[in-house]
């Protein structure tokens, strides 16, 4: 559990009113929105999660007004 990460996830797709404010509150632009693709870049959340704080960031779920982002623990899939 000591290396958890959450990452955000639209889990409510529904809900969503393609505000972008997740969009625009990420600091570090991991959140891209086009159409109907919701997508994050891992590399930049996850670099930004271990730069500035010892684990999860909320901002990008702080900012969405209708709780259609949420943070889920990533499990990585496995390719083997
Ligand atoms: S958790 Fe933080 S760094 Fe990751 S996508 Fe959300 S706002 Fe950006
Ligand atoms: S902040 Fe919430 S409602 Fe707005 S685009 Fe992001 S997920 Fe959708």
């Amino acid at each position: 559990m000591e290396n958890e990460h959450l990452i955000p996830v639209l889990k409510n797709k529904a809900k969503c009113k393609k505000c972008m404010s997740c969009v625009n509150a990420c600091p570090v632009g991991a959140i891209s929105y086009e159409e109907d693709d919701f997508q994050v870049n891992l590399d930049l959340c996850f670099e930004h999660v271990d730069n500035t704080r010892d684990k999860e960031c909320f901002v990008c779920m702080m900012a969405c007004p209708t709780s259609a982002l949420v943070l889920e623990e990533y499990i990585p899939t496995q390719t083997s």
